[in-house]
């Protein structure tokens, strides 16, 4: 992610695509970029990112790029996905404002001013939600709206989007943040946990023309496994003791509570220890219960080498205020 300051930059907002087979969209995309950002009276950058396409969206971003000096392109080496492209470019932006969006035209341009209408009201996230949305009704609206709900509940950041790729961030809100697998649609999360204020705003949604979605239902599990990772980072990445060895001690008191019903069995209900599966469930109880802890253990020193081979910090500065005579 990107730098907190870029102090020799004057750009305020950056744009970025990530762009994988988009060559009927990304023309027509800059074109209504353009109309859109050009009576704002806001300088702006476009950054298009060509995640290994292969059906000549190359040649048709470095055309652009040829023609708008306000456009860079980056092209990968591979087809890395949404999330690696769209970190690719957000390191590359040089605005104090970014908005990424998508290169399908479902995502208008013409939104973005009142993204950025609403950071002015002392936002520092602004999420898109699609009110109404122009996809699949089964495989995209239906299992989203639940998506979303199981998100807002399990981060306790509500918005009714989270997939929605067009936001806007303050520049500063970005800083240090790092995305893997599917989760460029939790990055208002790590905001808001890092003090930011998230908000969110209705945005127009267009059927795709162009090109096809280039993700099905699969999707979904992913997106629930990254929350997971998420919240357990945000949670316990600092402590992960706490969750092993806590699941480590419940497991070993449970193996005692079995051990003494199965005593209890044999010496007051005459049941021999043969007869119950209570002897069987205290070993494998006290058996996890070990492996947990020990594994709660290793993680502890996995955190303490992330952190100190990397020099990594495990709070973030927001301001320093010092008068100038200490120094
Ligand atoms: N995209 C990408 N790399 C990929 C898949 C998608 O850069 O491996 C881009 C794609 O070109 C588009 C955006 O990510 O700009 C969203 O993709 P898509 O429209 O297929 O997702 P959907 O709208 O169906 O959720
Ligand atoms: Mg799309």
């Amino acid at each position: 992610m990107p730098e907190p300051d870029s102090p020799e930059s004057t750009i305020e907002l950056t744009i970025t695509v990530p762009v994988y087979n988009e060559r009927e969209n990304v023309p027509i995309l800059h074109q209504r970029i353009v109309a859109a950002l050009e009576p704002l009276q806001r300088s702006w950058e476009l950054i298009l990112v060509d995640d290994g396409s292969s059906d000549g969206s190359a040649a048709v971003l470095d055309e652009i790029a040829a023609r708008d000096s306000r456009v860079t392109v980056l092209h990968l080496r591979r087809n890395y996905g949404q999330t690696a492209a769209l970190m690719a470019g957000l390191d590359h932006a040089r605005g104090q404002i970014l908005v990424p969006m998508d290169a399908d035209l479902q995502n208008d341009p013409k939104d973005i001013p009142k993204l950025l209408e609403k950071l002015d009201e002392g936002f520092d996230v602004v999420s898109g939600w699609r009110k109404v949305r122009h996809d699949h009704p089964i495989r995209r609206n239906m299992t989203s709206r639940l998506a979303n709900a199981l998100i807002s509940r399990v981060s306790g950041v509500h918005l009714h989007d989270y997939g929605c790729s067009l936001k806007a961030y303050r520049r500063e809100v970005l800083a240090g943040v790092k995305l893997y697998g599917e989760m460029h649609r939790f990055v208002p999360i790590y905001a808001s946990w890092n003090g930011a204020r998230v908000t969110e705003l209705p945005v127009e949604h267009h059927p795709r023309i162009h090109g096809e979605s280039k993700y099905g239902l699969e999707r979904v599990v992913k997106v629930i496994l990254d929350l997971i990772v998420v919240k357990f980072l945000y949670r316990y990445a600092n402590k992960p003791i706490y969750l092993f060895g806590g699941f480590g001690l419940l497991s070993m008191a449970g193996s005692v509570g079995a051990g003494l019903w199965a005593l209890w069995l044999k010496f007051f209900a005459q049941t021999s220890l043969i007869q119950t599966p209570l002897p069987l469930l205290a070993i494998f109880l006290a058996v996890t219960g070990v492996v947990s802890i020990l594994m709660g253990l290793l993680a502890e020193m996995l955190n303490r080498t992330y952190h100190e081979s990397q020099a990594k910090s495990v709070y973030q500065v927001g301001r320093l205020v010092r008068s100038a005579d200490s120094a």
